[in-house]
């Protein structure tokens, strides 16, 4: 599984030499090892790379299962790094060079997709999921009380504090309540052994109501949707109609980012939109948040001393005066620029207000 520890690896990493990043879909519906390798072959053909060219191809001639929906493959054989990350999901081939691994594919899935968790609640208990990059990594079953709906007096009832109907009511009542406080604590240790950063609840309405009511307000926030499942659901089924409600309330969350970022910047508060502005504002270290559009990319120059980028043509550093070097794309290394000093960064779909002004842009700290 690809964690956050390796997310961060790669973002850290950096070489005086390249790096060859390659993503290889690999979706068995649309061809089989033969068809994959061939278009590998070909992505490959043109780079001067020979070690690393020559570590991937052995790679997935010798490694790689074909189990998946695609790869992603990282070498910089001068420093003996190479990772290959097989991915239940599908992302475009891609191939990129440069003193950094591209990464932007996976910031783009780990945005839509990376740690899921899914509560199916009833009366009695739940089944927690914790669904990662569009694969299980992990499930729970908390079984309650058996909540007695049909039994008259009996156990359940409170002689003497209640009596008669209203007594078995609020007895029952009472053990569901107590199964669903039961459901919440064991929920909470969950989300936070599996580091969950959105969570999904299915169940009747009275129960996610109650469910929602009795969790504390800091995961409530993290409460990004709800659906109608069967408790006996299949984790496939579970996992098809998480991803889905997931990624239509990720698209939302995208939407309303954009639109905050633009009117911010648009009334001089803090946010900036294009790409000179937005490199500068990284440079500062004042990004908060760094959106960029997922097919954004652009070439230009890196110095070599200080690290400072533009877009713009330029031999010699703004800042320090040390030579420029140019490179394959300046978001590439915006984005690991941001990452590495505690930004976020939002890969997002395709906006069209947000393509007029630059497709790039940022949250600023101040
Ligand atoms: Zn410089």
């Amino acid at each position: 599984m690809f964690a956050e520890t390796d997310l961060r690896e790669l973002v850290e990493f950096s070489s005086s030499e390249p790096v060859l990043s390659v993503y290889l879909n690999t979706d068995p519906t649309q061809g089989n090892a033969d068809a994959y390798k061939l278009r590998l072959r070909n992505m490959l053909k043109n780079v001067n790379l020979p070690a690393d060219v020559n570590a991937i191809e052995r790679y997935f001639d010798l490694k790689h299962d074909w189990s998946g929906r695609s790869v992603a493959v990282f070498s910089c054989a001068v420093q003996k790094f190479f990772r290959a990350y097989p991915l239940a999901l599908p992302v475009h081939d891609f191939i990129y060079i440069g003193n950094r691994p591209g990464v932007k594919p996976l910031i783009n899935l780990w945005n839509n997709y990376g740690g899921y968790g899914v509560v199916l609640v009833d009366k009695q208990g739940a089944r927690l999921f914790n669904f990662h990059l569009g694969q299980l990594v992990e499930q729970q079953g908390v079984l309650g009380e058996t909540v007695k709906r049909t039994k008259r007096g009996g156990a359940s009832s409170f002689p003497g504090r209640r009596g008669g109907i209203a007594g078995r009511t609020n007895a029952v009542d009472e053990t569901v309540e107590r199964n669903m406080k039961d459901v919440v604590d064991s929920a909470i240790r969950f989300f936070e052994e599996n580091h969950i950063r959105r969570i999904l609840i299915s169940g009747s309405d009275d129960n996610v109501a109650l469910f929602r009511s009795l969790l504390p307000k800091a995961w409530q926030s993290l409460v990004v949707g709800t659906f109608a499942m069967s408790m006996t659901a299949s984790h496939n089924d579970v996992l098809n109609q998480t991803l889905q409600v997931g990624l239509g309330a990720e698209q939302q969350r995208e939407k309303k980012l954009i639109d905050h970022m633009m009117t911010s910047a648009a009334k001089g508060g803090a946010a900036i939109v294009g790409l000179e502005d937005t490199l500068q504002a990284i440079y500062n270290d004042r990004v908060q948040t760094l959106v960029l559009a997922e097919n954004f990319h652009q070439e230009g120059y890196r110095c070599t001393h200080c690290e400072w980028l533009t877009s713009l043509p330029a031999k010699l550093c703004s800042i320090c005066g040390k030579e420029m070097t140019s490179v394959a794309d300046v978001a590439n290394l915006a984005i690991s620029a941001v990452m590495r000093h505690a930004g976020d960064v939002e890969v997002v779909g395709t906006d069209e207000s947000f393509e007029k002004v630059g497709s790039i842009g940022a949250i600023l700290r101040y």
